[in-house]
């Protein structure tokens, strides 16, 4: 009967053990879990799937791969948006970078080239004003700008004469009509000079003189100054132009260096006015008008 109790005795005391064991198993599963929940956790909140910032957390709409794939696609997202920021915790673009993106829709910035035309209605809806007489060659074709930029062009010829140095415009705004004049006469004469082909001659002259619609002078905030020949890099106006014309808001437009990209040969006659801060701007960050307006699209990135 002792054998018996003492055998009841330990049974009891082997069951305790393995309940302990169990619950010490049970502990360890959660507190495992646990662990693994916050772990989880943690790399979302540092990979930055949650937008702390705004509380949300981005939707799934944009991207292509099955869900599951959140994390790489919110990385993307969170290093592509904020273009050159230092904020890496912003989410999108500082407000000095919109502020630079909007400046690119402005009339001052308005871009034509051979790639981007303007079309005859605009042509001839851009409001004219008359140039000063003594600042312009008497020919009609130089007679008229943009109303808005008179003031500017006039103050820089008048600072210009207050130096000793005459400047006038020889050719102005254009209408459609009249640059598709100066157009057909160009081909003729490349077909004539040169003996090449419609074709040829045609691409020739684009270089030259602007196709209808793609020429600056269109929009009348372009204007070329007392001559259209490339000796004119050698006078004391184009020497103050060099040195002033920014002060006024406007930029040699063509520069000798940036033909691959305008498409224009070197014209250091041709003046466009773009407002002094961006004049400026673009002086010192040494870039033609195409590279500006995509160095301001994208918030003030230098390719
Ligand atoms: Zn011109």
């Amino acid at each position: 009967m002792q054998d018996f109790d003492r055998n009841v005795a330990a049974e009891r005391r082997r069951e305790e053990r393995r309940k302990r064991a169990r619950r010490k198993n049970l502990i360890i599963l959660v507190e495992t879990f646990i662990i693994f929940v916050l772990t989880i956790a943690l790399i979302l909140v540092s990979i930055g799937y949650f937008d702390l910032k705004n509380n949300t957390v981005p939707s799934d709409d944009t991207t292509s791969d099955v869900s599951g794939t959140a994390s790489s696609d919110s990385t993307q997202s969170g290093s592509s948006d904020v273009a050159n920021s230092s904020d890496a915790a912003s989410s999108g673009p500082t407000d000095e970078q919109l502020a630079m993106m909007a400046e690119v829709d402005k009339w001052y910035l308005k871009l034509v080239n051979p790639d981007k035309s303007v079309s005859k209605d605009f042509i001839s809806s851009v409001e004219r004003s008359t140039i000063r007489e003594k600042y312009t060659s008497g020919a009609e074709s130089s007679k008229y700008l943009d109303k808005r930029i008179i003031e500017p062009f006039e103050q820089m010829c008048k600072a210009a004469a207050d130096d000793g140095v005459t400047l006038i415009s020889v050719s102005a705004y254009r209408s459609y009509n009249y640059q598709n004049t100066l157009y057909k006469n160009r081909v003729e004469r490349c077909k004539r000079e040169e003996g090449l082909d419609d074709e040829a001659a045609k691409k020739k002259a684009a270089t030259i003189v602007a196709v209808p619609g793609t020429s600056e002078h269109h929009l009348g905030l372009a204007v070329d100054i007392n001559s259209v020949e490339t000796s004119f890099e050698n006078t004391a106006a184009f020497r103050w132009l060099q040195k002033h014309a920014a002060d006024y808001g406007f930029i040699m437009r063509y520069a000798e260096d940036k033909q691959a990209i305008t498409k224009i040969i070197y014209e250091p006659w041709h003046y466009r006015y773009v407002g002094v801060e961006h004049a400026k701007a673009m002086g010192e960050l040494g870039m033609c008008m195409e590279e500006y307006i995509d160095y301001l699209k994208s918030g003030g990135v230098k390719k």
